[in-house]
Formats: structure tokens, sequence, C-alpha cells
């Protein structure tokens, strides 16, 4: 299981600290469970002071698929290394909607994470207008397989994908337990048909959208959801080591 927090546009560098230290004080009996925690950009670098547990992963909310240049305002995955990140967000549906990214450019951006050794957890996920025109289907399957375009045989267990509807995201909607199964099951196959069902099982694939701890466990019980990717429910330590401890 792999329970990740994407703190999004929250929190300051200073008040970052301080719950960054509460959820390690209460996860460090914790061995059985990847815990990764993806704060803005400005916490990185405290973050990596601090963390030190090997299942709990500092990861980033973004990156340029380039190595370095003329991106003013973006990070590389160099720089996201040095600061012994492990792990980073992509393809968001807010990127997507809000940032105009496309499946070609993330699917840039996953290439150059695997190749950095970053764990890239790629998102996809469908809007309500697509659910509602049951469309559900195509659209994961646009997403995945081109987000998923070029990565090389031996990478593909480092891959992540989170599948988060984004009519559940900071909605407090979520998706019933057998509907997350369902679109799981549906990924897992679609990898399998990319590459091999042996890779397919290898990848782990994450539940998001208003995740929180009364629900937590019911998602996470499914066959074919392996962890999830918690927004809201991340940002106060307790509710996001419930999560953790829903996982165990
Ligand atoms: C997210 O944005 O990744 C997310 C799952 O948000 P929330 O848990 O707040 O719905």
């Amino acid at each position: 299981m792999l329970i990740a927090g994407n703190w999004k546009m929250n929190k300051t560098a200073t008040e970052g600290v301080s719950v960054i230290k509460n959820i390690l004080s209460s996860v460090q009996q914790i061995t059985s469970v990847d815990i990764a925690i993806c704060p803005p950009f400005t916490s990185l670098a405290s973050g990596s002071a601090l963390i030190s547990q090997e299942n709990v992963w500092l990861g980033a909310q973004n990156m340029h698929h380039e190595p370095l240049g003329a991106y003013t305002g973006e990070i590389s995955a160099s720089m996201l290394k040095d600061l012994s990140v492990s792990c980073v967000i992509l393809g968001h549906s807010e990127r997507r909607s809000y940032f105009g990214e496309t499946d070609e450019f993330i699917n840039k951006k996953v290439l150059s994470a695997l190749q950095n050794h970053l764990i890239p957890i790629l998102c996809v996920g469908e809007t309500l207008e697509e659910r509602e025109q049951n469309r559900t289907m195509e659209v994961i399957s646009r997403q995945v397989r081109k987000g998923v375009a070029g990565i090389p045989e031996q990478a593909i267990d480092q891959l992540v994908l989170a599948y988060e509807p984004v009519w559940a995201i900071g909605t407090g909607r979520t998706a019933t337990p057998e509907m997350a199964q369902e679109v799981h099951a549906y990924i897992r196959k679609l990898l399998s048909e990319i590459f091999s069902q042996q890779k397919a099982e290898k990848v782990r694939i994450l539940y998001g959208g208003s995740m929180k701890p009364d629900n937590a466990a019911s998602l996470l019980a499914q066959p074919d959801v392996d962890g999830g990717l918690i927004g809201g429910a991340s940002l106060d330590a307790a509710s996001f080591v419930n999560i953790i401890k829903s996982a165990l």
C-alpha cells in the first residue's frame, strides 16, 4: 500500500514543518505502508531535512520534463532529486484543467521522472460530464495509454497511477468502493495489454477523491486499490495518519 498526501497550494514552509513533524512522530512504528508527503516546492528543503524513515517519501506536485534551461518558474527532476525527493505527482486534474496540461506534455514528464529515478504518480480521471455520458472508460483509456507511452519495460515497476474522478476531488463526493474497483480493474487490464500481466500487477493504482478517515478502509479493501492519494484530509496530520492506519 502507498498512502500519498497532496497538500496542493497549502501551508507555508513554516507551517509545513509542524505538520510533517506530527506525521513523522505518529508513523515511526509503521513499516508496512509506504507514505508519501507532497507539500509545495517551498517545503521540500525543510521536509528533506526532517524525513529519514525509509518508507516515508518526500514528493513534489509537479515538475518540468527538460533538465534545465529558460523555463521561468519551473522545476526540473534533478532539482527534486537534489532535495531527496522520491516521487512526483504528474497530470493532476487541476494541472490539466487550470494549466492546460495535455496527455502528450504529461507523458514527457513521466518519462523524464523515470529517467531521473523519480517515481511518477500519474493521475487520470473523468469529469462528471464524461461519466454521465458513459465515457469514463474511453477517457481513462486515452489518459493511461498516452501517459505511459514509451515507458521502458524495466521502469514499469516504478510507475504509480492514481485514479481520481474529477467530480470527487475536493467535493466530498467519493466514488463508491465498487465504482473505484471497476475503474482500477480496467486500468490494470489496460496496463496488461500495453505491457504484460506480470508487469501490470506490479503497478500501484491509488484512488483519490475525497478519501477521508471514515471511508478509506472500504476503498482500500478493494482488490485493485493499492493505496490512496489524499488532498484535503492530508493537511491535518491526525486525519492523514488515520487514513494511513486504515491501510495497515
Ligand atoms: C487530490 O486532489 O489529489 C485529491 C484527492 O483531493 P481531495 O482528497 O481533497 O478530494
